[in-house]
């Protein structure tokens, strides 16, 4: 990248290959690094919609742009914070600009940002000390191995047997609230998940959204019991009026 040995369209022309040097994605300027991931209107989307779900902390650009190469090297030289994400941006929109190219596969600002984010969560993971669940016996040689004093983790306990466990939560950002729940077996084992954006609802309207489409079909089914463990105090109160109204 910061040799412009990408193979993109303008540079492919300028080494002699005859196709036509317009991006893809916008069709309105040659299709070079700089243009990719700093200039076309998919770019722009992108860097915006990060610095919206504060994901970056501010546009990592200065503006005007100059050249991607030089812009890197700035962040690089002046220890940008969140330096290893704007890199897994970048990856990500070179990936979505190839399922373009040769799949012909339209991406969303959205989808590009979600790739980064799961690549970092995946990079971050494979470089963080071993999680050690709590059902580990202590004669697990996993257990010879000391956790640093400075590190905290907030593990998922298996639900006891013949249980399933409901995780549902709502988040925040300036763009609005989300509501997204994961359901999982007592070994485990994922069942159903899903999630939905509310625009511009409070957050405990997300929250409760997302218990009441996880816990809806469980009153028509035939469920035995439930165990409920609600973080947030205000959906906790609500719960236990309609469960004890319900007779469950
Ligand atoms: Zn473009």
């Amino acid at each position: 990248m910061c040799h412009n040995a990408l193979p993109s369209r303008g540079t492919l022309l300028c080494r002699g290959i005859q196709l036509d040097p317009l991006c893809p994605a916008c069709s309105t300027d040659l299709e070079d690094s700089d243009h990719i991931f700093l200039h076309c209107l998919m770019a722009h989307k992108v860097w915006d919609m990060a610095v919206a779900h504060q994901w970056l902390l501010n546009l990592p650009f200065t503006q005007p742009v100059s050249s991607l190469r030089e812009e890197l090297h700035s962040l690089a030289y002046n220890d940008y914070p969140r330096f290893s994400r704007v890199v897994l941006l970048l990856r990500s929109i070179w990936k979505f600009r190839n399922a373009l190219v040769f799949r012909n596969e339209i991406s969303s600002p959205m989808g590009t940002l979600l790739l980064a984010k799961r690549s970092w969560a995946e990079w971050t993971l494979r470089t963080s000390p071993p999680f050690y669940p709590s059902t580990i016996p202590s004669s697990s040689p996993y257990h010879t191995h000391p956790l640093p004093k400075s590190t905290q983790f907030i593990g998922w306990k298996l639900p006891h047997g013949g249980f399933i466990k409901i995780n549902f939560d709502g988040s925040k950002s300036s763009m609005g609230v989300a509501a997204g729940f994961v359901i999982r077996n007592w070994q485990g084992g994922f069942i159903m998940a899903g999630s939905r954006f509310m625009e511009q609802a409070p957050i405990i309207v997300a929250e409760a959204t997302a218990m009441r489409v996880v816990l809806a079909p469980l009153y028509k089914s035939d469920f035995v019991g439930l165990k409920l463990k609600v973080i947030t105090r205000l959906l906790l109160k609500q719960c236990k009026s309609r469960l004890t109204h319900r007779g469950k």
